[in-house]
């Protein structure tokens, strides 16, 4: 199994209980964002596009404990920008695993080997190494060469000393599927537990914007590439539903308050891959959303969008309405041939609205106010004192 049994039977248990309770929203994953600073500066990402002042903000150990207790969810997926370059980030960790959270910490994995004596394997925690395909294709969509050899020998290593480890693969337009379906194979054959594999979302600062699938192609790939993988011993850490999602087999609609973000700017509206908005405490963001807004059809940032963020909660709740449907996709895998899902009407959606920047004024307006607050008057005694 990609995933523990215990983990499994947690995850389900919670889920059976908020249908039982008949809670409408509730959260699976909190992502969690300690920092947007990262040693890398990949093609299909914006987040190191923010001024230094932010990139250089951190959540604390408390913010982030707090997060995890305000939210509830039972996994919490710790990324960035770089996890690892948090200096507090093993007590983050030892913090979330002390609340019997499961834990999955993303990186690239440039320093790992470096820092991997801070932790300690756990069947609550798994390393989530970046990889997105073999090589060339790995080392070209983070714009560096020898990232993925680095990643591949920290694999090992963290494999030799029994930590979990799962890796996560964003697919891009031109992607070969028998190339990638050869790298998950290479991938299962070092040992890893699971992959977690998506398209990538059209992040409108990433530098590279030509490389973003649409919906269409996002099918025709996946479904591609899981027919290589038919027979196969592969192993994901996401529902066999949304991967028969990703192949066009389902017609779900988003559900973003399934992963909650938590960031340096707060709760993030709607979703891990918009920042719309942002609301101070979880329950403002859970009530105060305007939700049917945003998902595909709504929104035309939502457009194009596949990614789990917003459909793996859709094919959990799926689950629980439809077992038996689970159990075929489980036991035959997602289907490969025949027609597809009806796509969904993009005639009814809003045109996007570019908030980027009013975001980040506002938190820089913010900082140079604290940083004033914080400084001493210059004929303060103390300002005295430290010039004598
Ligand atoms: S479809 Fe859902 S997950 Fe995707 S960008 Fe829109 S709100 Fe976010």
């Amino acid at each position: 199994m990609a995933v523990p049994l215990m983990q499994a039977v947690r995850v389900g248990s919670y889920v059976v209980k908020k249908h039982l309770a008949g809670v409408k929203r509730y959260p699976l994953v909190l992502m969690l964002e300690p920092l947007f600073r990262c040693n890398l500066a990949c093609a299909g990402c914006g987040k190191i596009d923010y001024p230094a002042p932010i990139l250089n903000q951190r959540l604390s150990v408390q913010e982030c404990l707090d997060a995890a207790d305000e939210c509830g969810a039972p996994i919490v997926a710790v990324a960035g920008g770089e996890p690892l370059l948090h200096k507090e980030m093993p007590e983050i960790i030892r913090g979330l695993l002390a609340k019997k959270k499961y834990v999955y910490l993303c990186t690239n994995a440039l320093l790992l080997e470096k820092k991997m004596e801070d932790y300690a394997p756990s069947p609550y925690f798994s390393w989530d190494v970046h990889l997105d395909g073999d090589a060339q294709m790995h080392d070209a969509s983070v714009c560096q060469d020898g990232v993925y050899d680095r990643a591949v020998a920290a694999i090992k290593k963290a494999k030799e000393r029994g930590f979990r480890v799962s890796i996560n693969c964003t697919v891009f337009d031109g992607a070969d599927p028998k190339r990638l379906a050869d790298f998950f194979d290479r991938v299962m054959a070092m040992g890893v537990d699971g992959i977690m594999t998506a398209p990538g979302y059209a992040y409108e600062r990433a530098p590279d914007q030509e490389h973003f699938l649409n919906r269409q192609k996002t099918k025709q790939l996946f479904r591609d590439v899981f027919r290589y993988g038919k027979g196969k011993k592969w192993k994901f850490t996401q529902s066999p539903l949304f991967l028969n999602f990703l192949a066009g087999n389902e017609n779900y609609h988003c559900t973003p308050w399934g992963k909650p973000l938590r960031n340096v700017f707060g709760w993030q509206k709607p979703c891990y891959l918009l920042g719309e908005g942002y609301a101070k405490t979880f329950r403002e963001l859970m009530d105060d959303t305007a939700w049917e807004q945003y998902g595909t059809g709504n929104y035309e940032k939502c457009a194009d969008c596949m990614v789990h963020s917003g459909y793996e909660s859709t094919a959990v709740a799926d689950a629980m309405k439809r077992p038996l449907h689970l159990i075929k996709v489980a036991l035959t895998g997602p289907q490969t041939e025949g027609p597809m899902a009806p796509e969904i009407s993009l005639a009814n959606q809003r045109p996007a609205e570019y908030n980027y920047s009013k975001h980040v004024d506002s938190r820089m307006q913010e900082l140079a106010v604290k940083k004033a607050a914080t400084r001493k008057p210059a004929n303060s005694p103390a300002a005295a004192d430290a010039a004598d």
